[in-house]
């Protein structure tokens, strides 16, 4: 396995525009290691006339890569997807480094992260269009798609790899050309990303990637620019407002993965331990900072109690909280001082309401940013901690009485992006999945995300699906070509 220093030496830290080159008048940013605070290495900061240039070569481009073969392109993808598995360990030891989390999370997240270039390979051949008469008899009707042009990608810190590939898998497989622009805390995983692309043989132009410290006077411009056609942004619902208002500019396509407070809802009638081990996977995946982590627990009264003191003495036994380069670490730090603020604040709110800590509620202090695995049970429905997103290894358990209750108490956020549910009963298996507003449901499983199934939300989680066959639709538009 490379060495954390071999790795540092070797990662790209230049923009990628057609290659590596250097931000306007050689800027860069540091970026920090989570597990201790201590600044790892400098990347480029791009200026807005970086991305405007950035801009120019997905243009110059975008005719020639949208004419090459699906199948050529198809292969490109597979040889991607199997660049990254075969450097692997490379990715998530970078993953970790930049973001913190353990590395068993982080070659799981290589893992998915990758899928995205093999599950789009193989769409790539499969854009269907449809040929018809008019009922009315007055001709036929053909109708195509095409890719919708050039791509802005906006990418989140918790996922370094996968939030760039769920859309640069689809993109490229569409025909599209793409920028990303991923988080400033992890700008390395991209950029390693787009060297190995172009050593699998992706043209120079239809990939580039700008690092700044500067997000919105970078990205700004090229929304502004009417060559762009596209946005595919993943974050928070409150930056997505604003990028939405910003693309009507150019009435950009727009895809808005956002925020999420997704509740996991434990019937009577539920399999308990098997409940207990999916809750562990929805709430500590990713050391909680995940969109799909489950935010709530609702448990029906009469297992409430049983739920409670099983999840606890599973956190207890199986959490080891360290520096995610540890080999027995399973619980990262947080990705910054900001987050450990926040899930310090939810937590003593939801205690000074009346909840009591079962297990963690305090964080150890110390060099890096690590908040302990926490149960909070007796939490009041005023808490801020079951209305906002917590993003860290907090579990508030609520008790609720009948199923009527539990759906709305479940239903009771302006977000939709996942709920998790746990009955033996088929019939209220389906019953509740149908009632819950979210665009994804688990139904006795704690993690649900899977390149080949549309992943997306309603309300505030978003609009637009990445996996499946829905994802490379975002990168497509439809042509109807009437003909006698
Ligand atoms: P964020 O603050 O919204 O940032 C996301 C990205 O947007 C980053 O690259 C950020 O750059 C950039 N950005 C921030 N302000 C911008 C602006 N004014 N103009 C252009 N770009 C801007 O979110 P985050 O804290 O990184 O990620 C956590 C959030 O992502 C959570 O709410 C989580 O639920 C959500 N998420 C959703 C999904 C999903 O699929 N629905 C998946 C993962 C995460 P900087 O880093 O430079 O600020």
């Amino acid at each position: 396995m490379v060495s954390e220093r071999e790795l540092l030496q070797s990662v790209p830290t230049q923009l990628w525009i057609g290659g590596p080159v250097d931000a306007e008048g050689g800027a860069t940013f540091p970026v920090h290691n989570p597990a201790n605070g201590e600044v790892l290495i400098q990347v480029a900061d791009a200026s807005p006339q970086d991305a405007v240039r950035a801009l120019d070569a997905a243009v110059a481009v975008q005719g020639e890569w949208a004419a090459t073969p699906a199948r050529q392109r198809g292969e490109i993808l597979r040889a991607v997807f199997e660049q990254i598995t075969a450097r692997a360990e490379e990715f998530a030891l970078l993953m970790t480094l930049e973001m913190g989390k353990a590395l068993p999370e982080s070659r799981n997240e290589v893992r998915y992260g990758a899928e995205f270039f093999r599950w789009f390979s193989e769409e790539a051949v499969r854009v269907h269009g449809r040929y018809l008469h008019a009922p009315s008899g007055t001709g036929r009707i053909m109708v195509h798609k095409q890719p919708v042009g050039p791509c802005l990608a906006i990418t989140p810190w918790n996922f370094p790899l996968a939030m760039g590939t769920r859309k640069i898998g689809p993109a490229l497989a569409a025909g599209c050309t793409m920028i990303v622009k991923p988080a400033s805390e992890t700008p390395l995983t991209m950029l390693l990303l787009a060297e190995l692309c172009q050593d699998a043989g992706l043209p120079e132009g239809v990939l580039s990637v700008i690092t700044t410290s500067r997000s919105g006077a970078v990205t700004g411009p090229l929304l502004e620019d009417p060559r762009l056609r596209k946005l595919t942004f993943t974050g928070s619902t409150e930056v997505g407002k604003k990028l939405v208002q910003q693309s009507a500019h150019g009435l950009l396509r727009t895809s808005m993965e956002l925020g999420g407070n997704a509740p996991f809802v434990v019937f009577d009638d539920a399999d308990v331990d098997a409940a207990v081990q999916g809750a562990m996977l929805a709430k500590l995946r990713n050391g909680g900072e995940a969109c799909t982590a489950a935010n709530r627990f609702h448990v029906q009264n009469g297992v409430l109690e049983e739920f409670t003191a099983k999840f606890a003495e599973a956190m207890t036994n199986s959490v080891t909280m360290g520096p995610g380069i540890d080999p027995e670490t399973t619980l990262g730090p947080l990705i910054n001082e900001d987050q450990l603020t926040t899930v310090g604040e939810l937590v003593d709110d939801a205690v000074a309401a009346g909840a009591r800590v079962r297990l963690g509620g305090k964080a150890p202090g110390g060099p890096g940013w690590f908040y302990p695995a926490t149960i909070l049970s007796d939490v009041p429905p005023q808490a801020r901690i079951l209305r906002e997103e917590v993003f860290g290894p907090v579990a508030p358990i609520v008790g609720f009485e009948t199923e009527e209750e539990g759906l709305a108490a479940a239903n009771d956020t302006e977000f939709g992006l996942v709920a998790y549910v746990y009955t033996r009963t088929l019939d209220r298996a389906l019953r509740v999945a149908e009632g819950l507003e979210s665009g994804m449901v688990g139904v006795n499983r704690g993690v649900i995300s899977d390149p080949a199934a549309p992943f997306g939300g309603v309300k505030a989680s978003g609009f637009g699906r990445e996996g499946g066959i829905e994802g490379i639709e975002e990168y497509l538009s439809t042509k109807y070509i009437a003909l006698t």
